[in-house]
């Protein structure tokens, strides 16, 4: 019925260690990082982007960026830096077709060597 890979991975039917989970959200390593950290965050909800964020459950975004900096936190790169992102649709690169969250940092991130962050 559901396709979708991260709710696939919220189910357990596709393995994944949580590094945080919520009654609205969970986090996990980004399968392919491109820094030391790289951890999704994403709704328990299905939800498919940006675009379907109204003032019903808007508040599942304030979670994932309060998750988000609670992590950050916890792997100490929050004095040094960090990159959150939310990538929206096609022209936005958004690969995933539910809402996730990117936390990445852990080392210096250079423009030049990821233009597309
Ligand atoms: P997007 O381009 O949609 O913003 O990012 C999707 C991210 O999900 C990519 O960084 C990709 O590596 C990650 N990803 C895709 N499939 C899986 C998976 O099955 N498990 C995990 N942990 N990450 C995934
Ligand atoms: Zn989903």
């Amino acid at each position: 019925m559901n396709d979708c890979i991260f709710c696939k991975i919220i189910q357990g039917k596709v393995s994944s260690e949580f590094v945080y989970e919520s009654d609205t959200v969970v986090a996990f390593n980004d399968v392919n990082p491109i820094a030391p950290v790289h951890v999704l965050i994403i709704p328990k909800k299905h939800i498919e982007s940006m675009n379907d964020i109204d003032t019903d459950n808007n508040m599942v975004i304030a979670d994932m960026f309060a998750v988000a900096v609670e992590i950050a936190k916890q792997k100490s790169i929050d004095n040094d830096g960090y990159k959150l992102l939310i990538r929206t649709g096609k022209n936005g690169g958004q690969e995933v077709p539910h809402i996730h969250l990117h936390l990445i940092g852990g080392a210096l991130l250079h423009e030049d060597i990821h233009p597309v962050i």
